[in-house]
Protein backbone atom coordinates (compact mmCIF):
# COMPACT_ATOMS: atom_id res chain seq x y z
CA UNK A 1 0.00 0.00 0.00
CA UNK A 2 1.52 3.52 -0.95
CA UNK A 3 1.65 6.01 1.90
CA UNK A 4 -0.82 8.99 2.17
CA UNK A 5 1.61 11.77 3.13
CA UNK A 6 -0.28 15.59 3.53
CA UNK A 7 1.50 18.34 1.38
CA UNK A 8 0.10 22.24 1.73
CA UNK A 9 -3.48 21.23 1.55
CA UNK A 10 -3.32 17.86 -0.12
CA UNK A 11 -3.75 14.37 0.59
CA UNK A 12 -1.19 12.66 -1.84
CA UNK A 13 0.39 9.63 -2.88
CA UNK A 14 4.19 9.81 -1.27
CA UNK A 15 5.33 9.25 -4.90
CA UNK A 16 3.27 12.54 -6.45
CA UNK A 17 4.22 15.01 -2.99
CA UNK A 18 6.58 17.39 -3.88
CA UNK A 19 8.75 20.46 -2.15
CA UNK A 20 10.61 22.93 -4.37
CA UNK A 21 14.75 22.53 -4.25
CA UNK A 22 14.71 26.67 -3.18
CA UNK A 23 12.27 26.01 -0.16
CA UNK A 24 14.63 26.99 2.90
CA UNK A 25 13.70 24.15 4.96
CA UNK A 26 16.04 22.28 2.19
CA UNK A 27 18.44 25.24 1.56
CA UNK A 28 18.92 26.57 5.03
CA UNK A 29 17.26 24.22 7.62
CA UNK A 30 14.81 26.82 8.31
CA UNK A 31 12.05 24.77 9.66
CA UNK A 32 10.60 23.22 12.74
CA UNK A 33 9.04 19.65 13.38
CA UNK A 34 6.84 17.65 15.74
CA UNK A 35 6.52 13.82 16.14
CA UNK A 36 3.46 12.28 17.62
CA UNK A 37 3.05 8.88 18.72
CA UNK A 38 -0.08 6.83 17.63
CA UNK A 39 -0.89 4.00 19.91
CA UNK A 40 -4.14 1.99 19.29
CA UNK A 41 -4.76 4.45 16.58
CA UNK A 42 -4.55 7.07 18.99
CA UNK A 43 -2.94 10.13 19.24
CA UNK A 44 -0.05 10.50 22.37
CA UNK A 45 0.05 13.79 24.43
CA UNK A 46 -0.89 16.02 20.64
CA UNK A 47 -1.61 18.74 22.78
CA UNK A 48 1.36 19.38 24.28
CA UNK A 49 2.75 18.92 20.43
CA UNK A 50 0.75 21.05 19.11
CA UNK A 51 1.84 24.21 21.60
CA UNK A 52 5.18 23.22 21.17
CA UNK A 53 4.90 23.69 17.58
CA UNK A 54 3.29 27.02 17.94
CA UNK A 55 6.58 28.02 20.36
CA UNK A 56 9.24 27.26 18.15
CA UNK A 57 7.19 28.83 15.05
CA UNK A 58 6.96 32.14 17.24
CA UNK A 59 10.24 31.86 18.59
CA UNK A 60 11.88 32.09 14.55
CA UNK A 61 9.33 34.73 13.62
CA UNK A 62 7.85 32.26 11.55
CA UNK A 63 3.97 32.04 10.69
CA UNK A 64 1.72 29.33 11.19
CA UNK A 65 -0.32 28.11 8.51
CA UNK A 66 -2.63 26.53 10.26
CA UNK A 67 -4.24 26.12 13.69
CA UNK A 68 -4.60 23.09 16.38
CA UNK A 69 -8.10 21.94 15.53
CA UNK A 70 -6.75 21.94 11.55
CA UNK A 71 -3.83 19.75 12.20
CA UNK A 72 -5.69 17.65 14.51
CA UNK A 73 -8.09 17.14 11.90
CA UNK A 74 -5.06 16.09 9.11
CA UNK A 75 -3.02 13.33 11.85
CA UNK A 76 -6.07 11.71 12.43
CA UNK A 77 -6.46 11.64 8.63
CA UNK A 78 -3.18 10.38 7.94
CA UNK A 79 -3.57 7.87 10.79
CA UNK A 80 -6.62 6.64 9.14
CA UNK A 81 -5.81 6.64 5.71
CA UNK A 82 -2.45 4.91 6.32
CA UNK A 83 -4.09 2.45 8.71
CA UNK A 84 -1.34 3.15 11.35
CA UNK A 85 -2.25 1.62 14.57
CA UNK A 86 1.43 2.23 16.32
CA UNK A 87 3.51 4.45 15.29
CA UNK A 88 4.09 8.27 14.18
CA UNK A 89 3.34 11.01 12.76
CA UNK A 90 5.65 13.48 11.83
CA UNK A 91 4.98 16.83 10.94
CA UNK A 92 7.64 19.40 9.95
CA UNK A 93 6.79 23.35 8.83
CA UNK A 94 9.56 25.43 6.93
CA UNK A 95 9.80 28.86 5.77
CA UNK A 96 8.44 27.74 2.75
CA UNK A 97 10.55 28.37 -0.94
CA UNK A 98 10.97 32.44 -2.31
CA UNK A 99 12.04 30.98 -5.48
CA UNK A 100 15.63 31.60 -4.90
CA UNK A 101 18.28 31.68 -2.28
CA UNK A 102 18.51 34.59 0.07
CA UNK A 103 19.62 34.53 3.79
CA UNK A 104 17.18 37.38 4.71
CA UNK A 105 13.88 35.62 5.73
CA UNK A 106 11.32 36.16 2.97
CA UNK A 107 7.96 38.22 3.21
CA UNK A 108 5.49 35.89 4.75
CA UNK A 109 2.79 37.65 2.76
CA UNK A 110 4.19 36.51 -0.61
CA UNK A 111 5.80 33.42 0.97
CA UNK A 112 3.59 30.80 2.41
CA UNK A 113 5.32 28.51 4.69
CA UNK A 114 5.60 24.72 3.97
CA UNK A 115 3.76 22.28 5.60
CA UNK A 116 4.38 18.78 5.39
CA UNK A 117 3.07 15.75 7.38
CA UNK A 118 3.49 12.06 7.20
CA UNK A 119 2.54 8.76 9.30
CA UNK A 120 5.34 5.69 9.95
CA UNK A 121 4.21 2.62 10.75
CA UNK A 122 5.42 0.83 13.85
CA UNK A 123 4.32 -2.27 14.88
CA UNK A 124 5.10 -3.15 18.30
CA UNK A 125 6.42 0.44 19.31
CA UNK A 126 5.01 -0.30 22.72
CA UNK A 127 5.90 -3.72 23.51
CA UNK A 128 9.55 -2.89 22.44
CA UNK A 129 12.45 -5.09 23.27
CA UNK A 130 14.49 -2.92 23.65
CA UNK A 131 13.00 -1.52 26.49
CA UNK A 132 13.27 -5.08 28.46
CA UNK A 133 16.75 -5.47 27.14
CA UNK A 134 18.15 -1.60 27.69
CA UNK A 135 20.38 0.92 25.51
CA UNK A 136 23.94 1.48 25.83
CA UNK A 137 25.02 5.34 25.36
CA UNK A 138 28.51 6.57 25.06
CA UNK A 139 29.21 10.42 25.97
CA UNK A 140 29.95 12.69 23.44
CA UNK A 141 30.62 16.53 23.26
CA UNK A 142 27.79 19.04 22.74
CA UNK A 143 28.71 21.11 20.06
CA UNK A 144 24.92 22.17 18.65
CA UNK A 145 23.71 25.88 18.44
CA UNK A 146 22.38 27.93 21.98
CA UNK A 147 18.80 27.27 21.14
CA UNK A 148 17.90 23.82 22.09
CA UNK A 149 14.53 24.47 22.98
CA UNK A 150 13.47 24.98 19.66
CA UNK A 151 12.71 22.21 17.95
CA UNK A 152 14.55 23.04 14.42
CA UNK A 153 15.24 20.46 11.56
CA UNK A 154 19.31 21.02 11.97
CA UNK A 155 19.58 17.57 13.07
CA UNK A 156 23.15 16.61 11.30
CA UNK A 157 24.81 16.97 14.62
CA UNK A 158 22.76 14.66 16.10
CA UNK A 159 22.54 12.20 13.61
CA UNK A 160 27.05 12.48 13.50
CA UNK A 161 26.13 11.67 17.20
CA UNK A 162 24.07 8.67 16.85
CA UNK A 163 26.64 7.49 14.05
CA UNK A 164 29.63 8.23 16.74
CA UNK A 165 27.36 5.71 19.08
CA UNK A 166 27.29 3.03 16.65
CA UNK A 167 30.46 2.65 15.60
CA UNK A 168 31.67 2.53 18.84
CA UNK A 169 29.08 -0.38 19.45
CA UNK A 170 26.17 1.44 21.40
CA UNK A 171 22.46 2.54 20.56
CA UNK A 172 23.04 6.58 21.27
CA UNK A 173 25.38 9.36 22.53
CA UNK A 174 24.88 11.72 25.54
CA UNK A 175 25.69 15.39 24.88
CA UNK A 176 28.01 16.72 27.39
CA UNK A 177 28.74 20.57 28.13
CA UNK A 178 30.59 22.29 30.68
CA UNK A 179 30.84 19.01 32.38
CA UNK A 180 27.51 18.43 32.53
CA UNK A 181 24.66 16.12 30.75
CA UNK A 182 22.16 18.63 28.50
CA UNK A 183 20.52 15.45 26.88
CA UNK A 184 20.34 12.27 24.34
CA UNK A 185 20.94 13.10 20.68
CA UNK A 186 17.03 12.58 20.32
CA UNK A 187 15.68 12.35 23.72
CA UNK A 188 16.07 13.66 27.26
CA UNK A 189 18.16 12.25 29.76
CA UNK A 190 17.51 10.83 33.13
CA UNK A 191 19.62 9.09 36.10
CA UNK A 192 18.18 7.59 39.12
CA UNK A 193 20.42 7.27 42.63
CA UNK A 194 18.37 6.70 46.33
CA UNK A 195 14.88 6.39 44.18
CA UNK A 196 15.22 10.45 43.28
CA UNK A 197 14.96 10.88 39.64
CA UNK A 198 17.26 13.27 38.13
CA UNK A 199 17.63 15.39 35.20
CA UNK A 200 18.50 18.89 34.06
CA UNK A 201 16.34 21.53 34.99
CA UNK A 202 14.44 22.74 31.53
CA UNK A 203 16.38 26.27 29.41
CA UNK A 204 17.48 26.80 26.12
CA UNK A 205 20.28 24.04 26.67
CA UNK A 206 18.04 21.18 26.18
CA UNK A 207 14.72 20.37 24.21
CA UNK A 208 11.21 20.79 26.66
CA UNK A 209 10.44 16.90 25.91
CA UNK A 210 6.64 16.66 25.87
CA UNK A 211 7.58 12.92 27.05
CA UNK A 212 9.42 14.26 29.99
CA UNK A 213 6.77 16.90 31.39
CA UNK A 214 4.13 13.75 30.94
CA UNK A 215 6.66 11.40 32.55
CA UNK A 216 7.73 14.34 35.88
CA UNK A 217 4.07 14.45 36.13
CA UNK A 218 3.22 11.27 36.88
CA UNK A 219 6.22 10.59 38.65
CA UNK A 220 5.39 13.14 41.28
CA UNK A 221 1.64 11.82 40.69
CA UNK A 222 3.26 8.32 42.42
CA UNK A 223 4.62 10.22 45.30
CA UNK A 224 8.51 9.68 43.56
CA UNK A 225 11.16 11.99 44.24
CA UNK A 226 12.25 14.38 41.23
CA UNK A 227 15.06 16.60 40.88
CA UNK A 228 15.44 18.61 37.92
CA UNK A 229 19.25 19.53 38.13
CA UNK A 230 22.43 19.14 36.15
CA UNK A 231 24.22 15.98 36.36
CA UNK A 232 27.99 14.68 35.61
CA UNK A 233 28.58 11.90 33.53
CA UNK A 234 30.52 10.50 36.04
CA UNK A 235 27.48 10.97 38.32
CA UNK A 236 25.16 9.21 35.71
CA UNK A 237 27.92 6.32 35.13
CA UNK A 238 27.71 5.75 39.56
CA UNK A 239 23.76 6.29 39.27
CA UNK A 240 21.70 3.42 40.05
CA UNK A 241 19.97 3.17 37.27
CA UNK A 242 19.64 5.54 34.04
CA UNK A 243 16.79 6.49 31.25
CA UNK A 244 15.87 8.71 28.84
CA UNK A 245 12.51 9.47 27.41
CA UNK A 246 11.17 11.13 24.18
CA UNK A 247 7.54 10.63 22.11
CA UNK A 248 9.44 7.60 20.14
CA UNK A 249 10.82 5.76 22.47
CA UNK A 250 8.66 6.39 25.55
CA UNK A 251 10.48 5.91 28.61
CA UNK A 252 13.60 3.67 27.71
CA UNK A 253 16.29 2.13 30.45
CA UNK A 254 20.12 2.84 29.99
CA UNK A 255 22.04 -0.16 31.15
CA UNK A 256 25.98 1.11 29.84
CA UNK A 257 27.21 4.67 29.65
CA UNK A 258 30.72 4.57 27.94
CA UNK A 259 31.09 0.99 28.63
CA UNK A 260 30.50 1.28 32.50
CA UNK A 261 27.77 -1.24 33.57
CA UNK A 262 24.72 0.67 35.48
CA UNK A 263 23.24 -0.86 38.79
CA UNK A 264 22.95 -4.45 37.46
CA UNK A 265 23.18 -4.01 33.82
CA UNK A 266 19.44 -4.90 33.03
CA UNK A 267 16.83 -2.12 33.65
CA UNK A 268 16.03 -1.55 37.15
CA UNK A 269 12.78 -0.87 38.97
CA UNK A 270 12.02 3.14 38.69
CA UNK A 271 12.50 3.17 34.45
CA UNK A 272 9.96 0.17 33.95
CA UNK A 273 7.85 1.42 36.29
CA UNK A 274 7.57 5.18 34.67
CA UNK A 275 7.18 3.17 31.31
CA UNK A 276 4.43 1.22 32.19
CA UNK A 277 2.43 4.49 34.10
CA UNK A 278 3.37 6.69 30.93
CA UNK A 279 2.08 4.36 28.58
CA UNK A 280 -0.65 3.57 31.06
CA UNK A 281 -2.00 6.97 31.36
CA UNK A 282 -1.18 8.13 28.04
CA UNK A 283 -3.49 5.44 26.77
CA UNK A 284 -6.16 6.75 28.63
CA UNK A 285 -6.28 10.25 27.55
CA UNK A 286 -4.84 9.53 23.67
CA UNK A 287 -7.02 11.40 20.83
N1 LIG B 1 15.70 16.18 23.15
C1 LIG B 1 15.96 16.16 21.83
C2 LIG B 1 17.24 16.76 21.34
C3 LIG B 1 15.04 15.57 20.95
O1 LIG B 1 15.29 15.57 19.62
C4 LIG B 1 13.85 14.99 21.45
C5 LIG B 1 12.85 14.31 20.56
N2 LIG B 1 12.59 14.96 19.39
C6 LIG B 1 13.63 15.03 22.84
C7 LIG B 1 14.58 15.65 23.66
C8 LIG B 1 12.39 14.43 23.45
O2 LIG B 1 11.27 15.24 23.21
P1 LIG B 1 9.81 14.60 23.13
O3 LIG B 1 9.58 13.89 24.43
O4 LIG B 1 8.91 15.77 22.98
O5 LIG B 1 9.80 13.68 21.98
Amino acid sequence: MTRTVYVNGDYLPEEDAKVSIFDRGFLMADGVYEVTSVLGGKLIDFDGHAVRLERSLSELDMVNPTNKEELLEIHRELVSRNGIDEGLVYLQITRGAPGDRDFVFPDPETTAPTIVLFTQNKPGLADSPAAKKGMKVISIEDIRWGRRDIKTVQLLYPSMGKMMAKKAGADDAWMIEDGFVTEGTSNNAYIVKDNRIITRALSNDILHGITRAAVLRFAREAQMEVEERSFTIEEARAADEAFITSASSFVMPVVEIDGTVIGDGVPGKVAPRLREIYLDESRKVAI
